[in-house]
């Protein structure tokens, strides 16, 4: 017999069992009018989960790679400028794309735990008289160093400017755990995958566009075949795909997104913020530091957490699989042997988590680290405590 623990690696995610099932389903045939009955939730319930009343959603079999290029091949054209902050490894991964793709780059480099300088994009695109930068990348939530930047700010600084560069948001670590606003934002195009916030396997890119994105697809002029949305969109009025869709994983999709609507997205965001807060409670109790710079940055979806200097902090990640068979995540990029990251999103309860917490203990204290067993522990069980309480009192 082997037992399973929960992972607490920022994604893929637990999953709730009867999610695991919605996505165990029989061939069906994906040209009949049963696959519409998957589909058309799916976009519906996406859509929402965006915070969107009119984003239109378009779902890949792919990942939040593919998110990224759906974004970029449908709306941009050779030669074409972007502005970018590079604060960790995911946009700096976006970039490369960028670059890739033969767009013209304006890189912020930004220290890794920093968010993303609003004020600095407004500077930017105020310079930019004759806006020659098309689009601007925003990571919303950087999984690698545990920060969530400012999306409202950026529109405002866009705005500031009066700046008509598109906003593409990668929420890939964000939509459907913490709070996401595609139209209050002026997101143009919003990228995430299945593997996160909706609990599924890896194996979808789920993007939305606002209408000036779509618009834009009209006459961008870089290449695009798998990842075009026109093909998809014409496959969607038929309730069909160009292709041969990833039919379980949508049935996943369109159960797993009911699940959030369902509890209530303010519910989830709070549940991942109370499990979240928990986690950075043990952090300082262990005398430890976040990588991101300031408590307004703190990810509810992941920590990313310093071990002291001379340390390699991937040796407890290395120990936690082997002697206990736990998973937690290793430092990336700039922060590789620096930082090890506790994700803490999807289905997730107060209770997994402190067991997660009290095997980090458990490894810290193996290798040396002066880390007295239960202390992270007990701090957040005392706020786990006090929130519950308090939630109960407000109710
Ligand atoms: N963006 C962010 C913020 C991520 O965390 C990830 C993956 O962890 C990606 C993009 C890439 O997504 P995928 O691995 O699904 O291609």
């Amino acid at each position: 017999m082997s037992f399973q623990n929960p992972v607490f690696i920022p994604g893929p995610t637990n999953m709730p069992e009867d999610v695991r099932k919605a996505c165990d389903m029989p061939t069906i045939d994906h040209r009949s009018p049963l696959f519409g009955t998957i589909l058309q939730p799916c976009l519906e319930n996406v859509r929402k989960v965006m915070k969107s009343d009119s984003a239109r959603i378009f779902i890949f079999p792919s990942t939040g790679t593919g998110g990224w290029e759906t974004a970029l091949s449908n709306t941009l054209s050779p030669g074409d400028t972007v502005l970018a902050a590079r604060n960790g490894m995911f946009s700096h991964r976006w970039i490369d794309m960028c670059q890739r793709h033969g767009l013209g780059m304006h890189v912020v480099e930004t220290p890794w735990g920093e968010g993303i300088p609003a004020a600095r994009y407004e500077e930017i695109l105020t310079a930019d008289k004759e806006h020659k930068i098309k689009a601007v990348l925003a990571t919303h939530n950087e999984t690698a160093t545990g920060v969530r930047s400012d999306i409202g700010a950026i529109r405002r600084a866009m705005d500031a400017a009066g700046h008509p560069a598109m906003l593409f948001v990668d929420g890939v670590s964000s939509i459907g755990s913490m709070d996401f606003r595609f139209d209050d934002w002026g997101v143009d195009v919003a990228v995430t995958g299945s593997q996160k916030g909706f609990m599924l396997p890896a194996g979808l890119a789920i993007v939305g566009f606002s209408e000036r994105a779509v618009a834009a697809s009209r006459t961008a002029r870089l290449p695009r075949t798998f990842f075009d949305i026109a093909d998809m969109g014409r496959g969607y009025a038929a309730n069909a795909y160009p292709y041969t869709p990833a039919v379980g994983l949508m049935n996943g999709l369109k159960y797993s997104s009911g699940l959030l609507l369902e509890e209530g997205l303010e519910a989830v965001f709070a549940r991942h913020h109370r499990i979240a807060e928990g986690v950075r409670r043990a952090v300082q109790a262990w005398g430890l530091q976040l990588c991101a710079a300031d408590p307004s940055l703190y990810s509810d979806t992941v920590s990313a957490i310093r071990t002291p200097e001379g340390f390699d902090a991937t040796s407890i990640v290395a120990h936690a699989a082997e002697r206990y068979g736990v998973a937690f995540g290793t430092g990336l990029g700039e922060v590789a042997g620096k930082v090890f990251r506790i994700g803490h999103l999807g289905s997730l309860t107060d209770v997994m988590m402190l067991s997660g917490l009290a095997t980090a203990e458990m490894c810290m204290a193996d290798l040396g680290l002066e880390i007295r067993l239960g202390s992270g522990v007990a701090a957040a069980q005392e706020y786990y405590r006090s929130a519950r309480a308090g939630a109960l009192k407000a109710a």
